[in-house]
């Protein structure tokens, strides 16, 4: 994997082994480290016979998924559903409220208008009546979530969920824990991007790779960890192709369009779910705002790139990312007061 490895050997007896499975549009895979006679290879396959189960409830389509349930009822009757969606929708709102709505899970409805271009509008682009319209259903406010009862409400008919934003980073999480629980603590769970990896005290930190959005393939560098997540949000990879070019999959709540500035951007946190939200919402605020607003939760950091190719460092990572040498054009420059909570590795 490009993204990411083991930095160092273990102790002679401990094993790497991996297991990879293709699921939601992705590759996921899960690589730990054993010792002694249990390999963990039945644990791993549950969990991701686990993830499976959680994304096809949490997935725009499909008989089981529950998010659809609510969709259809938006406007008509709260929905019953299992508690992990309850949980994740929570958490989105919540996320949605402390980026300022630059995150926020109900832009379903534009999202579906641009996702048009590509499969019915032969390539053109929509209207502003079209965007301004969809906007209407756009506002994370207006979703009631109901511990007591156990449900979701969409409060007009017409609003849509949408949790792509979110969703691999939550169900990430959601694979560690389970892994941890039954004995593997020492492992790394790629999820196209989506990394989350967990240690022990004895055991040598991962390393971790940051993409060049610019070149597939290539890394802007990679530092090592050994506890936490790391997301990458970009244009590169996933898009929108029509007239005029190609346009983001992330579109801006506020404005209705694909965002621009950002190329991409990877948040480092204690949990997915975050780093993934974050990312983001960074790429909707863009360099400026994005920044501002990672600063206020204080234990996420990241690595931003913009159109004009300046690779923007939270200065806490000064130490820590190991740059590869920068194609010309690029430069480097950091961001935020130094708090230094994590630990630089030599
Ligand atoms: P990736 O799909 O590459 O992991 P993201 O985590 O940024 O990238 O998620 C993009 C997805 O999030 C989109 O496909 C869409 O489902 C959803 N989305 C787009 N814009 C927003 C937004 N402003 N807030 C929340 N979710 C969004
Ligand atoms: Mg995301």
């Amino acid at each position: 994997c490009l993204l990411c490895s083991c930095s160092q050997k273990g102790p002679a007896e401990q094993r790497i082994r991996r297991i990879n499975r293709p699921m939601m549009g992705t590759l996921i895979e899960v690589v730990w480290r054993t010792t002694g006679e249990g390999t963990g290879a039945e644990v791993v396959r549950s969990t991701l016979d686990r993830m499976e189960a959680l994304s096809s409830r949490m997935s725009l389509h499909g008989p089981a998924s529950e998010l659809v349930e609510i969709n259809e009822a938006a406007g008509k009757e709260p929905v019953k559903v299992s508690p992990e969606l309850l949980d994740l929708i929570e958490k989105s709102l919540s996320l949605s409220r402390m980026t300022g709505g630059a995150f926020d899970p109900t832009v379903g409805s534009v999202e579906a208008v641009w996702g048009d271009i590509q499969r019915e509008g032969g390539g053109r682009l929509p209207g502003e009546e079209d965007v301004r319209d969809a906007l209407d259903w756009v506002g994370y406010e207006r979703v009631r979530v109901d511990w007591e009862m156990k449900t979701v409400f969409l409060e007009k008919e017409g609003r849509r969920l949408d949790l792509g934003g979110i969703a691999k980073g939550y169900i990430v999480d959601q694979a560690m824990a389970w892994l941890n629980g039954r004995g593997l603590r020492d492992a790394l769970i790629n999820a196209g991007g989506d990394i989350r990896v967990s240690g022990t005290a004895e055991s040598p930190p991962w390393r971790i790779g940051v993409q060049d959005p610019f070149e597939k393939g290539r890394l802007l560098g990679s530092f090592l960890l050994q506890q936490g997540a790391v997301v990458t949000s970009g244009t590169y990879e996933r898009y929108f192709e029509g007239e005029g070019g190609r346009f983001a999959h992330i579109v801006d709540p506020a404005t209705g369009r694909p965002v621009e500035g950002l190329v991409s951007a990877t948040v480092i946190a204690e949990e997915s779910f975050v780093a993934d939200a974050l990312a983001t919402a960074v790429m909707v605020k863009g360099r400026q705002e994005g920044l501002a607003t990672l600063v206020r939760f204080p234990t996420a950091r990241g690595v931003f790139v913009e159109r004009n190719g300046t690779i923007w460092v939270a200065e806490d990572l000064k130490n820590i990312l190991e740059l590869a040498p920068l194609p010309s054009g690029n430069t480097v420059r950091f961001y935020g007061p130094p708090v230094s909570f994590l630990l630089p590795i030599s």
